[in-house]
This record gives C-alpha cells, structure tokens and sequence, in this order.
C-alpha cells in the first residue's frame, strides 16, 4: 500500500521529537510475536503433551486429558469427555461445519504411548528433552503418536485465526488404550451412539515416519493371527536317537515355517514386495524342557514342546491356503502336533471385502488428500499398508474410509523403540501439512460430486 507523501521541510523541533523517538524505540523493547517466538511457543505446546506420563500399563490420562481440553478451548473447539469404559476418558473436539449433514471428518490419535527402559535413553522419556544443536526432541510419543495429537490442534488454530471456516463437521479423537488393543478405547466407542451421530465420511488416523523425503500413507494393515503350536512326542533318555519325539515334531514344524518365512522375507529384501504386502512370521517364544531349580533336566528328552508364533496377514491374502499350510505343514495332527489361536482377526471387513481404503482414483478422498499434501509442498510416497495394526481398523471394518498418516519425513522409525525422538523442524513442517489437509478436506469444492452420499465416497 502507498503512503501519502509527507512534507521534505520538518521543522527542527519536528526533527528533534522524531530523534527522540527513535531513541527510545531503540531502548525499550517492542513488544511483537516474531514467528520465532510463535514457533516457539508452538513446540513449547508439544513438549509440555509429551512430558505427560501416559506410558502403559498405567497411563495418567486424567492429565493428558486436562491438557488436551485447555488446548481444545485455545483453539476454539467444542469438547466433551466420554467415560465409556472407567477409567478410560475419551476427549472428543468438534469443529462445527457450516454444512452439518456432510459426512464429518474425524482426525484420530492416541493419548496412550508404549513403555519404555528409561536407563537405556540419553534423556529420560518424559523430559521431552529438546536438543539445541540437532532440533531433536527426545520422548516417549514424539513419534507414535502425541506429535499428530497437537498438529492437528496447531493446524485447526491457524486456520481459525485465517479465518477459515469449515464446510463439514470436523471432530477430533483423543483416545486411551491403542498401545493394548483398542478394546476400552476405540473399540467401545466405534460402538456409541455418540460416534453413530458423526456420520463420518473420512477418518485419518496414524502412519509412520519415513527416513527419506516422501511422505508415507497407509490404505490398509495386516491382520494378526496369534497362534500357539504344541508337540507331544514318547518321553525318552538324552542319549537315544528315536523317532517320534515332542522336540523333534516340533522342530520340523520350526524348519518349515522358517523356510516359508525366508521366502515372504527375501521378497521384501528383493524390493518385489512392501513390507505389509507380505506374510511375516516370527517366533514368539520357545518352551520346552523338564525344569531344575538351577535349570534344566539335560538327559532327558521332553514329552512336550510348544512355540508362540505372531503372524501378519495383509488384506489381500489367500487365508484358506495359509490355513491349509498351517494344518499340514506346521502342525499336522499325524506329527502329534496342535495348535490354537490366541487372536485371529480377519482380513475382511464387515461386508466380506478386503478392509482397505481405496487409495486411487476410484476413491474422491484419496484424490482431495493427495492434493492437499502437494499443494502443502510435501510429496506422497506410493501408499502402503500398515505392517502392524493400528486403531483405523475398527473404521475400515465399518466400511469407513480411514488413512494412516503421520507427517515425518528424514526421520528414522523410532515408534516403540529407545531414545524415540522427532525434529522440531519437522514437526513445524507437519502443522502446515495438516493445516492444507484440513482446508481441502474441510471444503466441499465440487457441487456435481455427490458427497453427501457414502456410497460415493
Ligand atoms: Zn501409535
């Protein structure tokens, strides 16, 4: 903007004021929020969430829930807390819509975070210890998943203060219990009445950092299948050579299933398939042997030997034929072998279809996703599925459309794993990520795209 042009003769004692002026402008500091001192207080939010002890198995959630609300009321939101299960609160924050009978938009994280062995960390995991040298913020959910958490909140208070005003319904979840299941978190309130009033039409929910420069999304996730095998076999001395016993039956089941688990896993070495895109196995434990109290019995070959096994499926698997496998191969009755699930979660939604959100053209969110992330300057790596579970399943059952998305690039996977940490700039980087995410999704854009209907989506 022009300013009017002032008069070129200021009078001496014009000049002298203004002098003065100066000088004290000089001397006393001016009191304005650089976005320095914004980002500051922006990263000084995240810290103070992440310094919240909500480890498992003894989660303060009463504090994290308070928090959570005080940052809810600062960014203008609605919010209720939802008792469904004691103990258990789930905070609930609504954005209200000027277009209420759109399917809504629900951003979904989790207040609960994993364990962790404080003496092997370089700063203890509830500090949030902030690195000055590196950016890097050390803590227990920096990663998995607090960061997401207040990014959503940091991205909604923006775009109020620009003013923006979304279209339909936008809620967000803070939830307990991802870390063990879902059972008293997610999946009691998949099942409220509450979350059937939402009508939601698109759930996001978390992903994983990525160490190179793309984005990761995630369409899908594979289905554990937690499984126990056991083997009997004829007692006998540690110094015979027979057929037919516990550990020999058992072991030969061992060879197979590491044989097949050798081919999943060089297919993924090979770069041919993702690592959701494959069946995993791995041993979850070993038990066998006739105990001592300094040990084990060793002349003494057992009557019984049993393994754990944690097996992924993704969606698109053949589940009969690995069943089949399973039944001949790994534990067949004729070797005396049995076996029994301890979880078996189908790869199938509630409709019978592969539990996978249509990541392509096919699918109106996907196409608003991609090109918000784009427009926010980020770029989107080819989308995968989850190798482990997360809490989006309970949606993808329903039928509900739900992407799995954490905005980390050029960070190591540290989710569960020690000295977990995620850079400030990143973190900054993220915010604006989800304030272009929220603005696209929020807006209705297209008049002749039917999206009031689900079946369109
Ligand atoms: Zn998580």
């Amino acid at each position: 903007m022009a300013s009017k042009k002032s008069s070129t003769q200021a009078s001496p004692m014009a000049a002298a004021a203004a002098s003065l002026l100066l000088g004290l402008l000089l001397v006393l500091p001016v009191p304005a929020i650089s976005s320095s001192d914004a980002e500051e207080a922006v990263v000084s939010r995240f810290r103070e969430y992440l310094r919240i002890d909500t480890a498992q198995p003894a989660p303060d959630y009463a504090a994290a829930v308070a928090f959570l609300r005080g940052q809810a009321g600062a960014a203008g939101l609605e919010a209720r807390t939802l008792e469904l299960v004691a103990g258990k609160p789930l905070l609930l924050l609504r954005w209200p819509g000027r277009r209420p009978s759109l399917p809504s938009l629900l951003l979904n994280s989790h207040t609960d975070v994993v364990p962790s062995e404080p003496h092997k960390w370089d700063h203890p995991p509830f500090s949030a210890a902030l690195d000055e040298a590196s950016g890097r913020i050390y803590a227990r959910g920096s990663q998995d998943m607090k960061c997401v958490g207040m990014q959503y909140l940091e991205a909604i208070r923006r775009l109020r203060s620009a003013g923006f005003i979304p279209d339909r319904n936008i809620y967000l979840t803070f939830v307990p219990d991802e870390e063990i299941g879902g059972h008293e978190g997610i999946e009691a309130f998949v099942a409220s009445k509450e979350f059937k009033d939402m009508n939601i039409g698109l759930v996001l929910d978390e992903g994983l950092a990525s160490p190179g420069e793309e984005y990761r999304v995630f369409y899908g996730e594979r289905s554990p299948w937690w499984l126990t095998i056991k083997a009997k076999g004829a007692p006998g001395h540690g110094a015979k050579l027979y057929d037919g016993s516990a550990m020999e039956n058992l072991m030969k089941s061992v060879e197979a299933i590491r044989r097949f688990r050798t081919s999943q896993f060089d297919l993924v070495k090979s770069g041919a398939k993702a690592e959701g895109d494959v069946v995993s196995v791995n041993l979850a434990y070993l038990k066998a042997g006739t105990p001592t109290p300094t040990g084990f019995v060793m002349n003494l070959q057992p009557s019984e030997a049993e393994i754990g096994l944690d097996i992924r499926l993704p969606p698109s698997v053949h589940t009969e034929a690995l069943e089949k496998r399973l039944a001949e191969e790994w534990a067949p009755s004729s070797r005396n072998l049995t076996f029994e699930f301890k979880q078996k979660t189908s790869v199938l939604d509630n409709f019978g279809k592969p539990a996978v959100t249509p990541a392509d053209s096919s699918n109106v969110w996907w196409a608003l996703f991609e090109e918000a992330v784009k427009r926010a300057g980020g770029k989107l790596g080819k989308p995968e599925i989850f190798p482990a579970s997360t809490d989006a399943r309970y949606f993808r059952v329903l039928g509900i459309p739900a992407f799995g998305f954490s905005p980390m690039t050029n960070t190591p996977i540290l989710l569960h794993d020690h000295n977990e940490f995620l850079s400030k700039d990143e973190y900054l980087k993220g915010i604006g990520i989800y304030e272009s995410i929220i603005r696209t999704l929020a807006t209705l854009k297209d008049s002749n795209v039917d999206y009031e209907s689900r079946a369109e989506l």
